[in-house]
């Protein structure tokens, strides 16, 4: 019992120095319209996947959606972002156990709290914002997109993931691959053309 709380304190170290260190940096974080970054950790069968991109690169605009086909368009970038299986191709015996895609809050930075489960309440259509003044035709406002991905993986030798955000959200010209896997920490520049992660020992 021990080495397996052991371990699990090993993998929650793991995945803050990876994570934490993104979340205190967030005010500063990149934001490129056509890159995004996508941060990987394996540890133990576990896959997690962190997915960061402009709005822009997912619906082509980056405020409030304003009519229907905006809010269409919205609908949309939200579904397919809650459905990993469009987004990524992942060795077989991986399944997925958990997704997390938080709302985009036009005009501010949005708080860790706002993750919207499968089953949870959903702000979707929360047309709330609109209101706030002086938000709207910001000069400069960005927005952005942050999701997670949880996978269980039976087979622990070797993972490889093909990347298909390009194919699915044409907005992706280039995504930064960090990842953690074996011991071992990388990274790698995708685009169209070389969109596979393979993580081995
Ligand atoms: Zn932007």
């Amino acid at each position: 019992m021990w080495k397996i709380t052991m371990r699990f304190c090993q993998f929650i170290v793991i995945m803050c120095v990876s994570f934490c260190v993104n979340v205190f940096a967030e005010p500063l974080k990149a934001h490129t319209h056509g890159e995004g970054k996508l941060t990987v950790v394996f540890e133990r069968g576990h896959l997690l996947v962190a997915l960061e991109t402009p709005a822009a690169n997912v619906m082509g605009f980056e405020h409030a959606p304003q009519d229907e086909s905006e809010r269409e368009i919205y609908a949309n970038a939200l579904a397919t972002l809650k459905a990993p299986e469009k987004l990524f191709e992942l060795t077989r015996s991986c399944r997925l156990s958990r997704t997390d895609v938080k709302i985009p809050e036009v005009g501010h930075e949005h708080s860790d709290d706002e993750g919207v489960h499968e089953d949870g309440e959903d702000h979707e259509g929360h047309e709330g914002h609109e209101g706030h003044e002086g938000h709207e035709g910001h000069e400069g406002q960005h927005m952005d997109f942050d999701a997670t991905y949880d996978w269980q993986c039976a087979d622990q030798r070797q993972i490889k993931m093909a990347v298909k955000l390009f194919d699915v959200f044409p907005g992706f010209k280039k995504i930064t691959a960090e990842w953690i896997a074996f011991n071992r920490q990388s990274s790698a520049t995708l685009d169209a053309s070389h969109s596979t992660l393979l993580l081995a020992p």
